[in-house]
């Protein structure tokens, strides 16, 4: 019999053999069974989904904004007039927990702030509308090397800075940025960009702790 060069995601096993063809509302797909764990799968990233990553992602993004699982999937339903349940949204919640990692603030920003995580501000200037948002979670997480940028940011709560005087569009301003390379703000800047982007969060506070394990998080609130 025809070896098949797929791996159980379950067990690991290698003992798969395919099983039919699913139909899913945006692809179709090969089904494999595994002869160890007995158990159905199918392979490659999101094309095995019955929602669009639009979907996954405005539920993703949702929750982290506060929602429980139940609100979650109301928004998405509503906004994209699809049939999601809160256990899907807990799965997908667990499956791209590498997306990033904010999970890892979460808890702690929501019972920070409640739901009144993101400040938006809309204002004008020189006959333009602006709408200015920031997330009160994230930008209070950054240490005190951005105290300045920090502070420049809640400002716009109180509205536009006043560039009547150099008579510019912001767009146009130019902020003079002078970084030395050895600065412990160069070194924030770094923390920064591996917190954002690093699957590893051991490098990330020099604690040596492995990070939240997954499940944790997804089942609060
Ligand atoms: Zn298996």
């Amino acid at each position: 019999m025809l070896k098949l060069n797929v791996i159980c995601p379950h067990c690991h096993g290698k003992d798969v053999v395919r099983r039919g063809i699913s139909s899913l509302k945006l692809s179709s797909k090969q089904v494999y069974f595994c002869k160890t764990c007995r158990k159905k799968f199918s392979t490659g990233g999101l094309a095995y989904k019955t929602y669009s990553p639009a979907v996954i992602v405005a539920a993703l993004n949702q929750y982290n904004l506060g929602d429980t699982l139940e609100e979650t999937a109301r928004h998405v339903n509503r906004r994209f007039k699809v049939k999601v349940s809160k256990s899907t949204v807990h799965l997908w919640l667990h499956e791209f927990a590498d997306l990033g990692n904010y999970h890892r603030i979460r808890d702690e920003v929501l019972s920070k702030f409640g739901k009144d995580i993101v400040v938006s501000k809309e204002f004008e200037h020189h006959g333009l509308n602006y709408n200015f948002k920031y997330h009160r979670g994230k930008l209070g997480w950054l240490g005190p090397e951005f105290s300045g940028l920090v502070r420049y940011i809640k400002a716009f709560e109180q509205g536009a800075p006043d560039y009547s005087q150099q008579d510019e569009r912001p767009s146009q301003l130019r902020i003079e940025l002078k970084v030395n390379f050895e600065t412990s703000y160069n070194q924030a800047c770094k923390t920064v960009l591996l917190c954002c982007f690093s699957h590893s969060p051991s490098r990330l506070n020099g604690t040596g702790q492995t990070g939240i394990k997954k499940g944790r998080w997804a089942l609060s609130r």
